[in-house]
């Protein structure tokens, strides 16, 4: 049956809008550059990829052998060693980063769970859902963790295993936690058993190319990682990747004779057409594609922050960050451009398809902005 016309015409109509809002759209951290019109042939398909990645299903109708790239892909980017991690595409940063809090609970019950007051609104829902103690811990101005802070809370807390949930860019001010230094802080209070997840949302495909690269992965002595897969590579639906140490996934597993699978991921039935798309992606882009994409987001992001700066704006940015924060400007500005604002404070995020008319336009609208006011 077709849609009826009035039906079809709200549809059109929200198309419409959709497609202006996106052209201004400067504020989320969400690139929209990626075509991925050639799977749309999938979606005629009850594609779903049911259970563990990994393991056999009797559901046959799944993208699971291009999921298992596409994890493989990142596992490489994020120097897990060989046979020792594993993986799958979730549904956004948010799920892996449950995923990651859930492994580390299964792993240590007793533990306490550290992460700075710049972390991600979610966290704080899922630590509620899994009953996880907590301390939260203050952030410097630029959001990356204050490390004495964090080392006197946990000389207190000496008597229960950390769990430690690092920011890797986070969502204000893209400040990233150094795992190196949280390592030491541990070693120095000889805390011989902890858990360190990465949330690395947005940065988990920029940060292995910055130079100096960040300590976040599994050689700086990650125990579990998420990336958003709509953030930095911007696909059109929300889907993430988590990855973890092997032997940590190994202790919770269950067999579920009704799938023939495993149950280690937190949904039962899981997208098909994400890991498509991730892997197209990736493909089309290689590590070198990558490179590239984050050199030139790194040098529209330069140039925004300059040009903020020379119209009288005290804009600033972390070293190798592609968020730019400044006073927030007047909810027109934020509205028209869709700025988010926190206490007086606003950020732009330079994704790869942010071109510096995008960034001269909105320049000049701040610039306005600030002649009336
Ligand atoms: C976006 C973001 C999340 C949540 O990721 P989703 O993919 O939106 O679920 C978590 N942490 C940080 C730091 C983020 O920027």
């Amino acid at each position: 049956m077709p849609l009826a016309t009035q039906d079809q015409n709200r549809l059109d109509q929200l198309h419409r809008r959709l497609k202006e809002q996106t052209e201004m759209f400067l504020g989320y951290p969400v690139a929209k550059d990626f075509d991925c019109r050639a799977l749309a042939r999938f979606l005629e398909l009850p594609l779903n990829n049911l259970g563990d990645p990994f393991a056999p299903s009797t559901y046959q109708v799944d993208s699971r052998e291009f999921e298992r790239e596409v994890v493989t892909f990142a596992a490489q980017l994020l120097r897990a060693e060989n046979d020792s991690w594993w993986g799958y595409v979730t549904n956004g940063g948010s799920e892996g980063n449950l995923y990651g809090l859930y492994l580390a609970r299964e792993l240590f019950p007793q533990a306490m769970v550290y992460f700075s007051q710049a972390t991600h609104y979610s966290v704080s829902k899922n630590l509620h859902l899994l009953g996880m103690r907590h301390i939260m811990i203050r952030a410097q101005q630029s959001g990356e963790i204050d490390y004495e802070d964090l080392r006197e809370t946990l000389r207190i807390h000496r008597d229960k295993v950390p769990i430690m949930f690092a920011n890797i860019g986070t969502t204000m001010t893209e400040g990233k936690d150094d795992i190196g230094k949280i390592r030491t802080i541990f070693q120095e209070l000889a805390i011989s058993q902890s858990y360190i997840h990465s949330d690395a949302a947005l940065c988990g495909f920029i940060a292995p190319f910055l130079n100096p690269r960040p300590a976040f992965d599994f050689a700086d002595g990650a125990d579990s990682i998420s990336i958003s897969g709509h953030k930095f590579i911007g696909s059109p639906i929300p889907c993430g990747i988590v990855l973890a140490r092997k032997r940590h996934v190994e202790r919770i597993a269950r067999s579920i004779a009704y799938i023939g699978n495993l149950d280690t991921t937190i949904t039962g039935s899981r997208n098909g057409l994400t890991p498509l798309i991730l892997w197209t992606a990736i493909k089309r882009l290689g590590e070198e594609g990558f490179r590239l994409r984050v050199a030139q987001s790194l040098t529209v992001t330069e140039y925004a922050c300059d040009q903020l700066q020379k119209i009288g704006v005290n804009a600033w940015r972390n070293p190798n960050a592609i968020t730019v924060v400044f006073p927030s400007p007047s909810s027109q500005v934020r509205k028209k451009w869709q700025l988010a604002a926190a206490e007086g404070v606003a950020h732009l995020l330079v994704l790869p398809n942010v071109t510096s008319v995008q960034i001269d336009n909105f320049v000049a609208d701040v610039a306005n902005d600030m002649g009336r006011s």
